[in-house]
């Protein structure tokens, strides 16, 4: 499998592959990606051997806070996230499920005090592997899929 025919070699900056395949458009938003200078390669629908078909992409001349990581790796658990440099790759680690995230998701409860506040929510993966989202204010739980508003 080589990518690199799809969407190029960056030289130095982020490649985030393995994505599960729509989730591309949460990462876009989150970086902020169709209001920026930075290039980007984006792939959709690749073929993948893990997961049938993935999003794939590749950003020059950025680096991730924090803050931005936890945010995509709610969209994008089990992706890989690699840091090149000089073409090479210096870095790279599996995207986990975020314990907490801050100011990313918008509470879907309308009377909740969260939205005087900067938004803060539990995330845990259920038994039937489902990733659902707790309040921190209202403690209402939600399917990660239910969410329609972001802070993004
Ligand atoms: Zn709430």
């Amino acid at each position: 499998m080589n990518d690199r025919k799809h969407i190029g070699y960056i030289e130095n900056g982020i490649n985030l592959d393995h994505i599960p395949h729509g989730n591309a458009w949460y990462v876009m938003k989150i970086l902020n990606l169709f209001n920026s200078h930075s290039q980007a390669g984006i792939g959709l629908n690749l073929p993948s051997k893990k997961l049938g078909s993935k999003d794939l992409i590749k950003i020059e001349n950025r680096v991730l806070t924090q803050n931005e990581i936890d945010a995509i790796s709610l969209f994008c658990t089990g992706s890989t996230l690699s840091i090149i440099k000089d073409f090479k790759v210096i870095d790279k680690f599996i995207l986990e499920l975020p314990k907490v995230v801050h100011d990313v998701i918008v509470c879907p409860n309308k009377r909740c005090v969260s939205h005087q506040h900067v938004s803060k929510f539990n995330t845990f993966v259920n038994r039937k592997d489902i990733t659902i989202v707790k309040c921190h204010y209202c403690e209402k739980e939600f399917n990660i899929e239910d969410i329609s508003q972001y802070k993004f």
